[in-house]
């Protein structure tokens, strides 16, 4: 962690399984400021793991938001559906180096252990039960039939850094999932690689991802890859304080066009949200670039459906 070199790459990685909402347009809009105001490239990467609930359709709803909005991309856009047979191989180099395991619990036993007082607890409260199996235990399961998930060895260090939204933080990296057991390369997995492949400086998004990072650093040295720059936004909000969802009403980029705001008026009002301008006053991105530096606004924004100015 700690300083984005100057020119390295940004990126925004979503995931397509819906359109994008204002959380997200404003996530999108701060990692395309970091980037451009130091002079670098900015990337999207599609973040399809998800077989089943991600689509071109719901790619294409976002990058037409983006396009509204001025965040302009360098590059074809990256599926990370194209890219299992990498991640496989970094599985394998792992693996190689005794720091991947294979687990047959299935997710209630995963709660069921988490609920028990105590206990030490791992990715989701992971126990490391699997870790720890004995020879007979491990063939027993083998012979179960049940596909193995493969997990992560991570070490019990604690990893420290500088995320230039939250300051000094401290994390525990987590035995997290690196191939489920359907055969999907996790996210963690998938997003770590591609970071490094992709030469990103900085990493911009959403702060509910505040907490993997130990868990993504503790990868990327097992990797040999160097660890980026962190800046983990804050949400927005729902007036009831609430993370912002459907039922607050139009959010997202495609309500937004069909109520008539224009892509200046919601830049407007995401620049000031971030504390980047006085005022709610209309602008466009590439007007904001000169002048942007971290850290933007700490507090998470409230947005309260308005009808356009
Ligand atoms: N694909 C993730 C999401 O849409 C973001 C992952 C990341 O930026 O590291 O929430």
């Amino acid at each position: 962690m700690g300083r984005a070199p100057h020119g390295a790459a940004g990126r925004f990685a979503p995931s397509p399984t819906g359109d994008l909402h204002l959380g997200n347009l404003r996530t999108a809009l701060v990692a395309w400021l970091s980037a451009r105001a130091v002079g670098g490239r900015f990337v999207v990467r599609m973040e399809d793991l998800d077989r089943a609930n991600s689509s071109s359709h719901h790619e294409s709803l976002q990058l037409a938001a983006l396009e509204w909005l001025g965040l302009d991309w360098d590059g074809p856009v990256v599926r990370q559906s194209d890219r299992f047979d990498l991640y496989f191989a970094a599985i394998d180099q792992l693996r190689q180096a005794g720091l991947v395991y294979d687990c047959w619990c299935t997710r209630r036993e995963i709660r069921e252990a988490v609920s028990a007082p105590h206990g030490p607890g791992t990715e989701l409260g992971y126990t490391g039960r699997c870790r720890r199996l004995s020879g007979r235990e491990r063939t027993e399961r083998r012979g179960s039939g049940r596909p193995p998930a493969l997990r992560f060895a991570a070490t019990t260090a604690e990893v420290a850094g500088t995320d230039l939204m939250l300051g000094g933080v401290v994390g525990q990296p987590h035995d997290f999932v690196l191939r489920r057991n359907d055969g999907v390369p996790a996210y963690n997995m998938a997003v770590v690689f591609d970071d490094a492949a992709q030469n990103i400086g900085q990493v911009v998004r959403g702060d509910d991802l505040a907490h993997v990072v130990a868990s993504q650093v503790a990868l990327q040295r097992a990797l040999g890859l160097a660890t980026p720059a962190y800046a983990h936004v804050p949400l927005v909000l729902g007036p009831d304080g609430e993370r912002l969802a459907k039922r607050h009403g139009a959010v997202t980029a495609t309500e937004l066009r069909e109520r008539d705001f224009t892509s200046e008026v919601i830049v407007g009002k995401l620049a000031h949200g971030l504390g980047l301008t006085q005022g709610p006053e209309p602008l466009s991105a590439v007007e904001l670039v000169a002048s942007f530096r971290f850290p933007v606004a700490r507090d998470p924004w409230v947005w309260a459906a308005e009808v356009p100015r």
